[in-house]
């Protein structure tokens, strides 16, 4: 059936069109063939899978350089900050989210406002990381974004009116939403922020028409699972792993490994797979063992809520290296695979359908906490004093020994998301080179109180750049080619069949490079800092570009001193989409 489907899909580019001119409700269907269809962008990821990667070859490596503003559009409003935002492209609209959970509906054709709307927020709204939204999701007739106060919004594509409206969890408790939700399988997927403040992190399974609750699973090794009848009532559902196997004592109610980053999804596996974040807190001397699920990849049955498989990235975190990064699946030698370029500074090749570990290898050139990956066990090869000391041994007073480690915790790279070409067969990872000086100190759990025993200053390791985006080879762990950036790289990468790489930078530009070499073809300053994925699309036989530019996010509240080096950057707010000169 799909076959058929993705067959009649590359056999006429004109099918896709009639969608977008028809203003078909979204399906399912069409959101597992959503990588292939060039007339619009249905879902974060532009396809489940995550690759980010366009057949479209208009815009190609001989004629970028003409690339040129359609229009751009301005979020306005007094309240800027970061702008995270991936735009979703469907029937004539862009659906873009920005900062402070706002979404707008944009006309495509000349970048007119037809709708916005802007959630109230409470006062006491506790984001860890600026309070950025990442995307939304589309399906039948909605458009559906989570808010930084952990609700559920979706709305009418056409007036933007509220269809439904759902709690996710308490605000209060350190509860929060910021990514892209995820529709598969005919089920609307999401996850949970909020591991710095001893939250456990889920996955629910909705029904996105109506957005009554369907299945959830929680991250924390130990916490029962649920699925709910057709009142909503509760209906246990299998406890996660055994309790206390991972963790000691009762750290496993409060034990973070939150969701944060949203899933995966792929339609040839039939599995989703979501990353999660630190364990809690981060003073890891207090959770001796493995701290299940935290820092993984979690595969999850889509029907069920069951975990298919799951892998550690880091065992017994101590450095905040969130696992919650984009598992990607990708062909290789002929079987299914996944990417992930963890935070912790390796990346990981794993088999899509089982979770074994077929490759690991470094992306950043400075590694402190492991001196490799066992292939062979899975297991990181842990440095002696890579983590930083017992603050019960009372080596400097109340706290614990200070270590200096690379990569710092805002990671080898964040929340800016990878893209994969299956033309060149590399990946494109937005990279960053820093360290921190980190210690532990005693901390006990308080609802909605910072949850980490750790002190941090983040440092720079060369005096000319900390952003690197890398073409990663995963079969051989080579870099095929890097091009620096001075500022931390904070947005997200795209690749095309134009033999092309998009990517955006905090001191504002939007760049091309070839994909090949690295060498940059175009770039265009969009007015403030890019920390956003790029999309692309066509539309009457012509293919456009967009981008959202804001600069903001985590690095200048948490980066230290490399928050000093980029204060002077400016904030923003808005959408810029391009085409070729004629
Ligand atoms: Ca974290």
């Amino acid at each position: 059936m799909r076959k058929t489907f993705m067959g009649l899909l590359l056999a006429s580019g004109g099918v896709g069109m009639a969608w977008a001119a028809g203003g078909a409700a979204v399906t399912t269907s069409m959101l597992e063939g959503a990588s292939k269809n060039t007339a619009a962008v249905l879902s974060f990821g532009m396809g489940s899978e995550g690759q980010r990667y366009s057949p479209l070859a208009q815009i190609n490596t001989a004629n970028v350089g003409r690339l040129t503003p359609a229009w751009s559009f301005s979020f306005g409003g007094e309240k800027q900050r970061g702008q995270e935002s991936q735009p979703l492209i469907h029937n004539g609209k862009m659906f873009v989210t920005a900062s402070y959970s706002r979404i707008f509906a944009v006309d495509l054709k000349n970048g007119a406002k037809l709708w916005k709307y802007e959630h109230r927020l409470p006062d006491g709204i506790m984001p860890c990381c600026d309070v950025v939204n990442r995307g939304a999701a589309l399906f039948d007739n909605l458009v559906i974004f989570g808010t930084l106060d952990a609700q559920l919004v979706a709305l009418d594509q056409d007036t933007g009116k509220i269809v439904w409206k759902e709690k996710v969890d308490d605000y209060a408790a350190g509860y929060s939403m910021t990514a892209a939700p995820l529709i598969a399988k005919g089920l609307l997927l999401t996850g949970v922020s909020g591991g710095e403040f001893g939250i456990v992190g889920r996955v629910e399974a909705r029904n996105p028409r109506t957005g009554e609750l369907v299945w959830s699973r929680p991250m924390v090794e130990g916490h029962m699972g649920h699925k709910y009848d057709k009142d909503g009532n509760a209906i246990d559902n299998g406890i996660t792993g055994t309790p206390n196997k991972s963790w000691p004592g009762d750290l496993w109610k409060t034990g973070g490994a939150s969701t944060w980053m949203g899933g995966t999804y792929d339609p040839a596996t039939g599995l989703a797979y979501f990353g999660t974040g630190n364990p809690a807190p981060w003073n890891s001397h207090l959770r001796p063992g493995d701290n299940l699920y935290s820092s993984s990849t979690v595969a999850l049955d889509v029907t069920t809520g069951q975990i298919k498989w799951s892998y550690q990235n880091t065992p017994n975190d101590a450095w905040d290296f969130d696992g919650a990064n984009e598992f990607v699946t990708f062909d290789m030698d002929g079987k299914r695979y996944g990417g992930k370029a963890d935070r912790n500074g390796f990346f990981y090749v794993n088999d899509a359908t089982t979770g074994k570990l077929q490759n690991a290898f470094p992306y950043v050139k400075k590694i402190t906490w492991a001196t490799g990956i066992d292939l062979q066990t899975g297991r990181p090869k842990y440095t002696a004093d890579g983590r930083p000391g017992d603050p019960t041994k009372g080596e400097e007073g109340k706290k614990g020994k200070t270590v200096f480690a690379a990569p710092a915790f805002l990671g080898a790279k964040n929340q800016m998301p990878m893209a994969y070409s299956p033309q060149t067969k590399l990946f494109y990872v937005p990279a960053n080179e820093w360290g921190m000086d980190i210690w532990n100190e005693p901390i006990s759990y308080k609802k909605g109180g910072a949850y980490l025993g750790a002190g941090f200053t983040i440092r720079p390791l060369f005096d000319d750049y900390i952003g690197a985006l890398r073409a990663v080879d995963p079969k051989t762990g080579k870099i095929a080619w890097e091009v620096k950036n001075t500022a931390p790289l904070w947005g997200g990468v795209m690749t095309t069949a134009g033999g092309l790489v998009f990517y955006g930078t905090p001191e504002g530009y939007l760049k091309a490079l070839d994909a090949k070499s690295g060498k940059e073809l175009w770039k265009f300053q969009t007015g403030s800092g890019v920390v956003a994925p790029p999309v692309t699309w066509q539309d009457g036989g012509v293919q456009y570009v967009a981008v959202v530019s804001g600069w903001g996010g985590a690095v200048p509240l948490w980066g230290g001193e490399v928050a000093k080096k980029v204060n002077f950057l400016e904030q923003g707010g808005s959408v810029w989409v391009f085409k070729l000169m004629k």
